[in-house]
């Protein structure tokens, strides 16, 4: 079960992936609207901690667990200081942070550069024994290199120098020197260090603090550099392993020659670049005998180091503060000390578990790409934004279950475009429907209100029509009042006409639908009208098989409406089509002429009944509500394009009637 070294505050996380760019191990899964430290794959390098703007990620405590030590009654405790405390307690003296660390609570204070020096030694034995051979070596005094190694690169794990880390080599001589039943808190810049303690220091290390968790408990403790007293740390002391938090330390440390031409050793730092080292030295590219192998740009670029003092001087306090050591430097003691105990165990044994992720195939790879949008290799943006260097990448880790789709910017920028048009688009179609309602609504009412007249005037007309046709019959009737007579009669039955249209413009009469032949359809409604011989008529239906369910007889008297009024709009001749569309659910009939088009004012008014633009006597204004009663029985839909400005282009009006292909809900 892996340490819970880093968790995520969930209110505070924004998901803005900068933890996911940054992590070296890829330990960062982005779900459920968090970014999740993945434990098993955590190396505890701390890197998401420093990267967050938000401060939402949270780091172990060991605070409460130290404080229990120091409580206990009769247990010595030391604190083994990394040596990169002098960058981050600049606010006081060595000696004033060694007092305070003592006012905490604890006996002893030691310092780990001793550590440092003790495996420097190893580590010049072990590049000496195998300088000229083809062995290589990881060096190991950073923890979230070695648990990289051991966890994503397990193969590589008889490649770690079989060496303690400095902490590790301290803790052993701090027992040795001062008796097992001590208790050891090492205090350091590192997050990672807080897991070799548990896996790999053997109960040597009891607990880590980080910087920060020591200056909490200064605080809490209210201990002010100023009123404590101060010291030296116990010893043993350090020679020149004070310079292990500064990259390539160890190297120089252990005098290897780290020449170019050399191949003794390499150095390589810094998150972006060790998970590549590791990489290269897998491959074989890096032939140096030993790689100092850093997370971070150096100890002293630590995760728990709260100064924003850049590196370069960072190096430079180390080196103040070991030449200040050095002035009381005494080589004799220090060797004395060095080889006090020969038989002290300094090595260290690894043990690798795979915590990788499967791997999938190409083709599950490419299913993952193309649901990004990405189908071809220019689709390949590689921009980065998503955390993942390449898309590839990104890809690889939404199969893992690392990453989600929606990390993809350019992937979410272009749904979030489609979508807003769609949305557009749905609400241009709402605005329509809208639109269509208040028109029909409208025609409703006149059309309750049409067939309330027609109603009660159908009657009182058939008497009128009944008595003129008996009197003209009548043989008496003189030959000029027969004349009257024969005008009341034609008027009349104009009146019924016009009366039975408003009666089907407002009927709910039932469809009878029956499969019908398209072409023939249209071919038939032709009959019923006279063309002129100045209008030319084409119809436009090439399927001539194509069936739909439909009410013939209604439509035809549609058809006719239409096709009056496009000749009525062509006095000096012209062309009229026919057409006929459809698709598995719809029909689409189209009449158009090339007439005089109907203006933009009255295409509201067309639908409206008695609304007409011919001279009296000519036009009822009841041929367009007609067909529109009609059509919307068919649960149809009837719009028209017209233009009448012939500097915009041909002159005409189209009418569309669309229907349900098989009306069956009619
Ligand atoms: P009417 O034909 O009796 O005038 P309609 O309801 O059939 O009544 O048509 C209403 C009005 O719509 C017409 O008077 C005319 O102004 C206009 N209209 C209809 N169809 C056309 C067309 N194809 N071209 C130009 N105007 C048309
Ligand atoms: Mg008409």
């Amino acid at each position: 079960m892996a340490l819970e070294l880093v968790t995520t505050i969930g209110d505070r996380c924004k998901v803005c992936y900068t933890c996911v760019r940054e992590c070296p191990a890829k330990a960062i899964r982005i779900s459920g609207g968090q970014a999740e430290v993945i434990q098993e794959r955590c190396i505890g390098c701390g890197n998401c901690v420093q990267v967050c703007s938000q401060k939402a990620k949270a780091v172990m405590s060991s605070v409460e667990q130290v404080k229990e030590l120091l409580e206990r009654p009769g247990l010595k405790v030391s604190a083994c200081v990394a040596p990169s405390f002098p960058v981050e307690f600049t606010d006081c003296s060595p000696e004033q942070f060694i007092g305070m660390v003592r006012a905490l609570g604890f006996d002893l204070v030691n310092e780990v550069a001793f550590g440092a020096d003790l495996v420097s030694e190893k580590y010049n034995e072990l590049v000496k024994r195998h300088s000229g051979t083809k062995r290589r070596f990881i060096a190991t005094a950073c923890a979230a290199a070695v648990e990289y190694v051991e966890h994503l690169s397990p193969h590589l794990t008889e490649s770690l120098a079989p060496l303690a880390s400095p902490m590790v080599a301290m803790a052993r001589y701090v027992h040795r020197m001062y008796g097992d039943d001590v208790a050891v808190v090492f205090i350091g810049p590192c997050i990672a260090k807080k897991a070799e303690a548990v896996e790999l220091s053997r109960g040597q290390v009891d607990q880590v603090l980080t910087f920060g968790e020591l200056r909490e408990m200064f605080r809490d403790a209210g201990i002010d550099p100023d009123k404590v007293i101060p010291t030296n740390f116990d010893p043993p002391f350090a020679k020149l392993g004070g310079i292990y938090p500064v990259s390539g330390g160890l190297v120089q440390t252990a005098k290897i020659d780290e020449r170019l031409m050399s191949s003794e050793a390499a150095v390589v730092d810094g998150h972006n670049t060790f998970v590549e080292a590791i990489r290269e030295f897998e491959s074989g590219a890096i032939q140096a005998t030993v790689v100092e192998v850093m997370a971070c740009n150096g100890c002293i670029m630590g995760p728990s180091v709260s100064s924003s003092v850049p590196l370069y001087s960072r190096r430079a306090m180390i080196a103040d503060y070991i030449r200040h050591r050095m002035t009381t430097f005494d080589p004799e003691k220090w060797v004395e000390d060095m080889y006090r105990y020969p038989d002290l165990d300094l090595s260290q044994t690894f043990k690798p578990e795979d915590r990788r992720m499967p791997t999938p195939s190409r083709e599950e790879v490419n299913d993952i790409l193309a649901r990004l949008g990405k189908e071809t290799a220019e689709d390949e943006l590689n921009c980065g934004a998503c955390g993942y260097d390449t898309c590839l990448e990104h890809a690889i880790a939404i199969f893992q279950g690392l990453a989600e789709g929606e990390m993809c910017l350019p992937h979410t920028i272009d749904q979030l475009k489609s979508s807003v048009t769609e949305l557009a688009d749905v609400n241009k179609r709402l605005e329509h429907a809208q639109h269509a309602l208040v028109q029909g609504e409208k025609l409703a009412s006149m059309g309750q209100l049409a067939a309330g007249i027609a109603h009660e005037v159908n009657n009182p007309l058939g008497v009128v029509l009944m008595y003129s046709h008996l009197l003209s019959e009548d043989c008496d009737v003189k030959p000029e009042m027969r004349e009257d007579l024969k005008i009341i009669t034609e008027q009349a039955d104009r009146c019924k006409r016009i009366v039975s249209g408003l009666l089907n413009f407002a009927r709910q009469n039932r469809v009878l639908l029956q499969p019908t032949v398209l072409r023939k359809f249209l071919e038939s409604s032709l009959l019923g009208v006279q063309i002129p011989d100045n209008i030319k008529v084409e119809i436009q239906c090439p399927d001539h098989e194509a069936m739909a369910e439909l009410d013939s007889d209604q439509l035809m008297q549609v058809f006719t409406n239409l096709l009056v009024n496009a000749i009525e709009a062509m006095p000096d001749g012209g062309r009229i089509v026919l057409g006929c569309q459809f698709t598995e659910r719809q029909v689409i009939f189209r009449i158009a002429d090339n007439g005089v088009g109907i203006p933009p004012e009255n295409a509201e008014k067309v639908f409206t009944p008695f609304f007409t633009t011919k001279p009296v006597g000519r036009g009822t204004g009841l041929g367009l509500p007609v067909s529109y009663g009609i059509v919307k029985m068919h649960r149809g839909d009837i719009r028209f394009e017209s233009n009448v400005d012939p500097d915009r282009g041909p002159t005409g009006t189209t009418f569309f009637i669309t229907l349900p292909r098989y009306g069956n809900n009619v």
